[in-house]
């Protein structure tokens, strides 16, 4: 495939655009590969790019039962940050925030990494303690944090009311070099690596059944017909329990909505991300303008892309508190996806009760920022057919051994 590059740009506006290569195709499923991705999301993405890039494994296909990055990865705010308190966590999420600060050169496809530094403001002096204990513990991992004062925050995001009314801004863990990216530019850069190295990424193609011989995988049913694999790769975030069940196996896992809104296009006003956890709302300033917010999972469990209503009134109603200024914005878009929540709020990344047979999940309300580290695990796991050294605490076996990797109440963060 060409190269994008700023001769070929000025090449092409001159003879109207008309000599672009096509990024991927879908085409129709060949009869058999030897690894077979289900879910073309970032995740089920760079998992096959690492495969074929680190591995040699060329013979791929990626199957999508919507279009490529509609489920999570093209809904999520799109913050990175591996501030993590527990050290496998750290170790992954830095991994994948290292890759992402040279993701535009290495896929050639310009992921608008944006290292603007990402915020979490403590606003109770448990979460003072809390984050001045994982400032430790990313200093430790060599993760560069640093805990900082209220008026070092208010310095850095003049827009935040620091003597809220409910809860004043104590301080904040600030990671500077934590950001935004696009995430439609994620899934679309590691899609087009694919394709150009000879992978498939089949869309309107859902798997309905998984196929077995001998007690190991054998293929996977689809809407377009039986596809032959020797490895399978399960890697569907908010449908994990529905894959597997199909597989014969059952998942720690619990499906639920979380949605976040956009308001009209503003003028710059908030060059960092900011994270409430106390009032539960976050925000960040797009390119174009719009504040980006998030607020908490809904209470229940769901597959509907949605969210309900009053989640909406409670996460604008938190951040108005922090950032007055919002107050008399006009809301644009709102929208949900179905994420993959565990009991430790720790990924999955493991072997299966089903031989050859793999599966990437339990990203959970924070899995954009993991997906080039992810992937890069996931692909030497299912090369290997062994957990390499950054997947190996996250096997589906912590949790019969009770083994938690606890990013949950011990972290108390979120997204
Ligand atoms: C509103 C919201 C905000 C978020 N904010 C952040 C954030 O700020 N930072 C962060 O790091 N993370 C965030 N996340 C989480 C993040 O989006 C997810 O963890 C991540 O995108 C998961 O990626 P994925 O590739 O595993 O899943 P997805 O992108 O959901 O991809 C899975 C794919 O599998 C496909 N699939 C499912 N079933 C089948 C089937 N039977 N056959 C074929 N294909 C199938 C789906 O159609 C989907 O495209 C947020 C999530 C949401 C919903």
């Amino acid at each position: 495939m060409r190269r994008y590059s700023v001769f070929a740009l000025a090449r092409e506006g001159l003879r109207h655009h008309s000599g672009w290569d096509r990024a991927w195709t879908s085409p129709a499923p060949k009869s058999r590969y030897d690894v077979v991705v289900v879910g073309a999301g970032g995740h089920g993405l760079a998992t096959a790019y690492y495969l074929g890039k680190n591995f040699g494994i060329r013979n791929v296909a990626v199957i999508e039962k919507g279009w490529l990055g509609g489920g999570n990865t093209g809904r999520n705010t799109t913050i990175i940050r591996s501030n993590y308190l527990q050290d496998p966590s750290a170790a992954i999420y830095e991994k994948s925030r290292s890759l992402y600060e040279t993701l535009s050169q290495e896929l050639n496809y310009n992921v608008m990494f944006s290292p603007r530094g990402v915020m979490m403001l403590a606003q109770t002096q448990h979460e003072v303690r809390g984050y001045k204990r994982t400032a430790e513990a990313n200093a430790l991992q060599g993760v560069e944090t640093e805990f900082i004062s209220p008026a070092r925050v208010k310095e850095l995001c003049p827009i935040i009311h620091i003597e809220g009314p409910r809860y004043p801004v104590l301080g904040a863990l600030w990671q500077a070099r934590g950001g935004t990216a696009r995430h439609d530019a994620v899934a679309w850069g590691y899609a087009r690596a694919c394709a150009d190295m000879g992978m498939d990424i089949i869309e309107q193609c859902e798997v309905k059944g998984v196929l077995t011989a001998n007690g190991k995988v054998s293929g996977v049913e689809t809407s377009k017909g039986a596809i032959g694999c020797d490895k399978l790769a399960i890697v569907v975030a908010g449908h994990s329990s529905v894959l597997a069940e199909m597989g014969g196996f059952r998942m720690p896992i619990e499906s639920m909505p979380l949605q976040a809104l956009v308001s009209e296009p503003i003028k710059p006003c908030m060059d960092v991300v900011v994270m409430a956890n106390t009032v539960h709302g976050y925000m960040s300033q797009s390119d174009k303008g719009e504040m980006v917010i998030g607020g908490g999972t809904d209470g229940y469990n769901a597959y509907t892309q949605r969210g309900s209503f009053h989640h909406i009134e409670e996460t604008v109603r938190a951040l108005i508190e922090t950032f007055p200024i919002i107050s008399r914005l006009k809301m644009l878009r709102q929208w949900g996806g179905i994420v993959d929540m565990t009991g430790d709020r720790s990924p999955i990344i493991s072997r299966t009760p089903l031989d050859n047979c793999f599966i990437n999940c339990g990203w959970g309300t924070g899995g954009f920022k993991a997906i080039p580290g992810s992937g890069w695990a996931m692909a030497e796991l299912v090369a290997k057919g062994e957990p390499g050294p950054l997947a190996a605490s996250f096997g589906l076996e912590r949790f019969r051994e009770g083994r938690f990797i606890d990013e949950s109440v011990a972290a108390g963060v979120a997204h």
